[in-house]
């Protein structure tokens, strides 16, 4: 068994966030806690998946190992661990975030995921890689929304290491404008991998939607093909 993700932003970490900034809930503006800017009803009430496939995170009535697509035809990747279901709340923070800037729904959307994945138990990868986007794109936003997440993540597991390798060496057209057969298409052949730090068997790929995989799939084909043994998919949220 590898051992799992566990929190571990230490004592000092937290006393300062609390100091600079005083707790407040982003969702509702009541108090917040000082670890987290996120009330704990708010945070009882955050969108869950009702059940899961195992593989590639589709929501289910019922925790499966495989869906329907996964038996078809499995994903590069070994597992997925959703963080919560992409709809009211999430769906609302990570506007706010990628499209409006909020650097604030950004970090917590991070925080969220950060404690989601201590519950489900994921295990402990090498490194975090985060799905890239094309230059031009991250250019026009300003950040790349999953490489921040990332970030938070790696303060939050005690510095997990994390690395930008994925390179997206062709714009793409956005995904959520293709009907789904079009999506693998579509992103085939469109990563590169620039560099690895040594000794990297296990990597979570990190991204904040995951919609129908495909990006997620080619991201992971091509981390496997350069030696990596085992990549699982870290989202915060699965439409
Ligand atoms: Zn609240
Ligand atoms: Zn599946």
């Amino acid at each position: 068994m590898k051992p799992s993700v566990g929190l571990d932003l230490g004592v000092f970490g937290r006393r300062m966030r609390t100091v600079l900034f005083p707790p407040v809930c982003m969702v509702c503006g009541q108090d917040g806690r000082p670890e987290i800017d996120c009330c704990s009803g708010c945070e009882a009430d955050l969108p869950m998946l009702a059940g899961q496939c195992a593989r590639c995170g589709l929501e289910m009535e019922h925790d499966v190992a495989l869906c329907g697509r996964c038996a078809m035809a499995l994903p590069a990747f070994q597992g997925t661990w959703p963080g919560f279901s992409y709809q009211g709340v999430i769906e609302r923070l990570i506007t706010r975030f990628k499209f409006h800037g909020d650097l604030a729904a950004g970090r917590l959307l991070a925080d969220l995921l950060a404690r989601r994945l201590v519950e489900l138990g994921a295990p402990r990868p090498d490194l975090m890689v985060p799905v890239p986007l094309h230059v031009r794109r991250r250019l026009q936003r300003g950040f790349n929304q999953s490489a921040l997440i990332c970030r938070d993540l790696s303060a939050w597991f005690g510095r997990l290491p994390w690395s930008d390798s994925l390179r997206r060496h062709r714009a793409t057209a956005q995904q959520s404008d293709l009907p789904a057969d079009q999506r693998t298409g579509n992103v085939r052949g469109a990563f590169g991998l620039d560099r690895l730090p040594p000794g990297v068997r296990h990597v979570a790929l990190v991204d904040d939607v995951m919609t129908t995989g495909s990006t997620l799939n080619e991201c992971a084909r091509v981390l496997l093909q350069a030696g990596v043994e085992r990549v699982d998919v870290w989202v915060v949220a699965r439409a």
